[in-house]
C-alpha cells in the first residue's frame, strides 16, 4: 500500500468497511464491530474535532499577521460571502429543477398517497390552517374507510422521537431576531467559545486578535508571532499524523456506521431503501451534478484557466488536490470535523496562500452548505409530492430563499440539515414532522451532501485565492 496516493488508500478502507459491514451483518457479528471496530472510527473523529478549533484559532490569526493590508480582509470578506451564497442558491435552485422534473414523489403507489394526504388534511385541520390547492379527500366518501389509517400514521409521525427531540429547539431559533446572527458571532467569553466548539465566535475573534497583532509595536508582537507561528506548525502536523493513519480509522467508522445503519437485518434496509429510493436516486444525481460538473466547471472556468490549465488539467488538478477531504467528508458526514484536512488539501496541494484558505474555508465549513440546502429543497418537494400537494411558484421561491437560511444556520455535524428541514416545510406550511419520514435514509444522503459541502468551500476557496493571486501579482 506505500505507493499508492492516500485517496486510493482511503476509497480502499471505505469499501473494505462496506464489505465489511455486509459481512457483519450476514455472519451476525454485530456486536464484535459495534464493541470491537465501531470505537476507533469515533476516536478517528474525536482527533479530527480535537485539533479543528486550535487550528483554525492559530491559522486565522496567522493569516491576519500575514495580512499586509486590512482592507484586503474586507474586500476578501464580501468576495467569500457573494460567492458562498452565489453557489448555495444555484444549488436550491439545481435541486428543485431535479424534483420537479423527475417527480420521485410519484413512485409511491397511490393509495398510499392518498392516506398520506388525508393525513396532512387530519393535520391541517388540527393546527386551523386552510388547504392551499382547496382539494378534499377527507371527506371523500370514496375515501372514508381510510380515515383511520390516516389518523394513525400522522400521530406515528408526530410521536417519533426525532420529532419530540427537536421540535422545541428548532422553534427556539424561529423566534429569534433578525439581527442574531450577529450578536451570535461576538463571544463573551472566548474560553466558552473554544469550549462549545462555536466557529463563527472562534474566528471573530481571531480576526479581532489578528488584526490587534498587527496594530501594536512590532518588537511586542514579535513574540506573539513567534509563538502563532510554531502553534500553526503543530496543528498543521497534527493533521498529517492522523492522515497517515486515516485509512485504518475510515475502515472502522464505515464499518461501524454500516452497520448500525442496518441494524440487524439487510432485507429490512433493502425494504426502507425501496421505498424512498426515487427519492435518494434523485438527491444523489442533483449532488452529483454538482461534484462532476458544476464546481470543476467554474474551477476550471476562475482558477484553473488563470492558471494555464486545460478543462481537463484542471479537473484532474482539483479532484486530486481535494480528494482526500472528500473522502473524509463521505465517511464523517461531517464538514466540521473534515475541515482540518481541507485546510491542508487546499493549502498543500491546490496551492492556495494560508492567509487565504485559513480565512475562507473555516467560514465556508460554517456557513456554506450547497449539498444541503440542494438535499433540503428536494426533500420537501418530494415529501409534497408523496402527500399529493401540489406546492405552487411562490412556495417554491419560499424554499429557495428559507432552504438557503437553514442551510447557512445548520451546523456542521451529522444530521444538522434534517432538523433544519424542520424550518423550511413550516416556511410552506407543511407538518415539520414529515422529517421522520426521510429519516432512515438520511445517514447515507447526509454523507453524500457533507461530500458537496466541503467540495463547495474548497472550490470557493480555490478561486478566490487565485484571484488574490493575481492581484498581489499585478
Ligand atoms: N452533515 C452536514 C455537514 O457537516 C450537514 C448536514 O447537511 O446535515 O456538512
Amino acid at each position: 500500500m506505500k505507493k499508492l496516493a492516500l485517496h486510493w488508500k482511503i476509497l480502499i478502507a471505505l469499501t473494505l468497511g462496506v464489505l465489511w459491514a455486509i459481512l457483519s451483518t450476514v455472519l451476525q457479528w454485530n456486536s464484535f464491530t459495534i464493541n470491537y471496530i465501531s470505537p476507533w472510527g469515533t476516536i478517528f473523529i474525536n482527533l479530527l474535532k480535537l485539533i479543528a478549533i486550535p487550528l483554525v484559532l492559530f491559522s486565522v490569526i496567522k493569516g491576519m499577521m500575514d495580512l499586509k493590508d486590512v482592507g484586503r480582509l474586507g474586500r476578501m470578506g464580501l468576495k467569500t460571502l457573494g460567492a458562498y451564497l452565489i453557489t448555495t442558491v444555484f444549488a436550491v435552485c439545481l435541486g428543485l429543477l431535479a424534483v420537479n422534473a423527475l417527480k420521485p414523489g410519484n413512485a409511491i403507489n397511490q393509495e398510499q398517497r392518498v392516506v398520506n394526504r388525508m393525513s396532512y388534511e387530519i393535520w391541517l385541520n388540527e393546527t386551523k390552517q386552510p388547504t392551499h390547492d382547496g382539494l378534499n379527500f377527507l371527506d371523500n366518501p370514496e375515501y372514508a374507510d381510510l380515515k383511520e389509517i390516516a389518523s394513525a400514521r400522522l400521530a406515528e409521525l408526530n410521536d417519533s422521537e426525532l420529532v419530540q427531540n427537536n421540535t422545541t429547539k428548532v422553534q427556539a431559533v424561529k423566534k429569534t431576531g433578525p439581527l442574531q446572527f450577529l450578536v451570535d458571532m461576538v463571544p463573551s467569553n472566548i474560553f466558552l467559545a473554544l469550549n462549545d466548539t462555536l466557529m463563527l465566535q472562534v474566528i471573530f475573534f481571531a480576526i479581532f486578535f489578528g488584526v490587534t497583532l498587527v496594530l501594536i509595536p512590532a518588537e511586542k508582537a514579535s513574540p506573539v508571532n513567534a509563538f502563532i507561528d510554531g502553534m500553526n506548525e503543530v496543528f498543521l502536523k497534527m493533521v498529517d499524523i492522523i492522515m497517515t493513519a486515516a485509512p485504518y480509522f475510515v475502515f472502522c467508522l464505515m464499518a461501524g456506521k454500516m452497520v448500525e445503519m442496518a441494524g440487524t437485518s439487510l432485507s429490512a434496509m433493502v425494504e426502507v431503501f425501496k421505498g424512498l429510493g426515487a427519492y435518494m436516486l434523485v438527491v444523489i444525481i442533483a449532488l452529483a451534478t454538482m461534484i462532476v460538473i458544476v464546481y470543476p466547471l467554474l474551477f476550471a472556468l476562475m482558477a484553473g484557466r488563470k492558471r494555464g490549465f486545460t478543462i481537463i488539467e484542471s479537473y484532474v488538478y482539483l479532484f486530486r488536490g481535494i480528494g482526500p477531504a472528500q473522502l473524509l467528508a463521505f465517511s464523517t458526514s461531517s464538514s466540521a470535523a473534515t475541515l482540518p484536512v481541507t485546510m491542508d488539501c487546499v493549502y498543500e496541494r491546490l496551492e492556495v496562500d494560508e492567509d487565504v484558505s485559513s480565512f475562507v474555508l473555516p467560514i465556508g465549513a460554517t456557513v456554506n452548505m450547497d449539498g444541503t440546502s440542494l438535499y433540503q429543497a428536494v426533500a420537501v418537494v418530494f415529501l409534497a409530492q408523496m402527500h399529493l400537494v401540489e406546492l405552487d411558484f411562490t412556495q417554491q421561491l419560499t424554499i429557495v430563499l428559507t432552504a438557503t437560511l437553514a442551510s447557512i444556520g445548520s451546523a456542521a455535524v451529522p444530521s444538522a440539515g434534517l432538523i433544519m428541514m424542520m424550518l423550511v416545510l413550516e416556511s410552506v406550511g407543511l407538518p415539520a414532522a414529515w422529517i421522520a419520514i426521510v429519516f432512515p435514509v438520511d445517514r447515507l444522503l447526509d454523507m453524500c451532501r457533507t461530500v458537496v459541502n466541503v467540495t463547495g468551500d474548497a472550490t470557493v476557496c480555490s478561486i478566490i485565492g487565485t484571484t488574490e493571486k493575481q492581484k498581489a501579482n499585478a
